[in-house]
């Protein structure tokens, strides 16, 4: 007997003797046809079993949801959509399902329904075919940068600045929260805790992730990063995975070719290697999109979503012409925007940004030159005094995908900036030094995994494209 998992034998081109496979039922019908998935692809492969001699107590066990083992041979299928099937010797139920109680039937079930069942909501056709993407798309991450010169940087989790200086941190501390320690004033004495200081978990791995390329030339982080941001939005999650290249020597202009052709890499890697899965939830797409309105419904196909992306230069757009487009713009003839935009410094809302990308210019699109008091502290002062050197990736359906920015390599500059802030300097010390000892123009993005995967499998919500998603009120598993 030999081990075979459903892809190797669904890919078969001789009949096979003596076969063994393992994996759970999906269906059962007649009393004779299993159709069996092991999560190596998303089909099924048939399992005929002889019904008068299969003892009775074992076809009862033959529920969705069970664990089996199957012996038999591998022949030609005279079954319509396939080409094998299995005809079966030997069946021994590894692991029962009560189908009074389990709770992935062979139905449509509702997006909340399988969040709430997260642990078994992979078993459904559409989460293995988006984890299995999602585990491919991450190897094309690797792949595309370590083929390109980069190293892979460990970014800390743990942080001991809270240095976007945005609020939106989970405070990592072992002091009593009943009782806690507290100083003279009456606030938290954080010397007394773990690290002799207040901490966080990461909200980007980026200032660290700039030291070592100022040493190692090209790095990036993948890894996951948290915010405790308040915003029950389709595309924002408490924990999600960020991807950060930084280049030393890169500028803005080097910077938004390399977020372009990242992109353009690992799109083109999923479309060879995940072709089933694709095809899969392009369907399911498809028949979603039935049910709405003509007007609402998507022009273009999944597949061919990706490759609009693939073939289209992304178009580049300074932050002040996006703001003349957008000041003199309607989404629709109806409809205003629900955040209008009226004058320049405003910051752009995703309904903004999808504006240009899905109606405007159609194609995807790179801002760049925000308004300095809009971002962060780190990034490229321009000439003019008021613009920095950002740049934001924005994607049809998605909206801002990727932020990113040359970051500002003078000391002075850099310096003043932090007090203008109030931020306090001797916290940046070690960031600081990099501008003090052989400073370098250098860049960099942080791209939202999460994002990159919705758009890839189209799903319409991030909670549904990551195994266990985190959001306020929300880590049941
Ligand atoms: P947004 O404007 O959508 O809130 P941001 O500007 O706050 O995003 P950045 O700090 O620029 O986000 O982070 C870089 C990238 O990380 C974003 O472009 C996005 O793809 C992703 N990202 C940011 N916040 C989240 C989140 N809460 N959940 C998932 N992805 C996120
Ligand atoms: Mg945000
Ligand atoms: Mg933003
Ligand atoms: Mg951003």
């Amino acid at each position: 007997m030999q081990n075979y998992s459903v892809a190797e034998l669904l890919e078969a081109k001789n009949i096979l003797q003596e076969i063994q496979i393992k994996g759970w039922v999906k269906t059962f019908r007649s009393n004779r046809f299993i159709a069996l998935n092991d999560g190596s692809t998303i089909k099924n492969i048939q399992c005929v079993i002889d019904f008068d001699s299969t003892p009775e107590e074992v076809l009862k066990l033959i529920t969705t949801g069970a664990a089996i083992e199957v012996k038999g041979v591998l022949v030609e299928s005279q079954g319509k959509g396939q080409n094998v099937e299995i005809q079966v010797s030997e069946i021994v139920v590894l692991g029962a399902s009560n189908p009074e109680e389990y709770p992935i039937q062979p139905k449509k079930h509702s997006m909340e329904f399988l969040r709430e069942n997260a642990h078994l909501r992979i078993r459904t056709n559409t989460f293995s075919a988006v984890m299995r993407i999602r585990s491919v798309l991450s190897f094309a991450v690797h792949q595309y940068f370590i083929n390109n010169g980069f190293y892979y940087f460990h970014a800390p989790i743990i942080t001991g600045s809270d240095a976007e200086g945005a609020g939106e941190m989970f405070s990592v501390s072992t002091l009593n929260k009943k009782n806690p320690p507290l100083t003279e004033s009456g606030e938290i004495d954080f010397k007394e805790d773990f690290f002799g200081k207040e901490t966080n978990l990461t909200v980007s791995g980026q200032l660290e992730a700039e030291t070592y390329a100022m040493a190692l030339g090209k790095v990036y982080t993948f890894g996951p990063t948290f915010r405790a941001e308040n915003s029950n939005t389709s595309r924002h999650l408490a924990e999600f995975w960020m991807i950060e290249p930084e280049v030393a020597f890169n500028d803005l202009d080097a910077n938004m070719d390399l977020s372009e052709d990242f992109i353009k890499y690992i799109l083109t890697y999923i479309l060879e290697h995940c072709k089933d899965d694709l095809e899969f939830l392009e369907k399911r797409l498809l028949d979603e999109e039935k049910s709405k309105p003509a007007a609402e419904r998507s022009e273009l196909a999944l597949r061919d979503k990706l490759k609009f992306v693939i073939d289209n230069n992304f178009k580049r757009v300074s932050y002040t012409e996006a703001i003349e487009i957008l000041k003199n713009s309607k989404p629709n003839k109806k409809k205003k925007f629900k955040f209008p935009i009226n004058e320049w410094g405003a910051d752009l809302q995703s309904e903004h940004e999808r504006y240009l990308v899905e109606k405007h210019f159609k194609s995807p699109v790179i801002l760049f030159d925000y308004p300095a008091n809009i971002k962060a502290f780190y990034m490229r002062l321009n000439d003019d005094g008021k613009t920095v050197r950002a740049m934001d990736v924005l994607f049809p359906g998605i909206g801002e995908i990727i932020g990113g920015s040359q970051r500002e390599e003078r000391l002075e500059v850099l310096k003043e900036k932090i007090q203008e802030l109030g931020i306090d300097e001797k916290e940046l010390w070690w960031y600081l030094d990099l501008r003090k000892f052989g400073t370098a123009v250098h860049s960099g993005f942080g791209l939202g995994f999460e994002r990159m995967v919705q758009f890839a499998t189209g799903m319409s919500n991030i909670r549904d494209v990551i195994p266990f998603p985190r959001t306020p009120q929300s880590a049941e598993f």
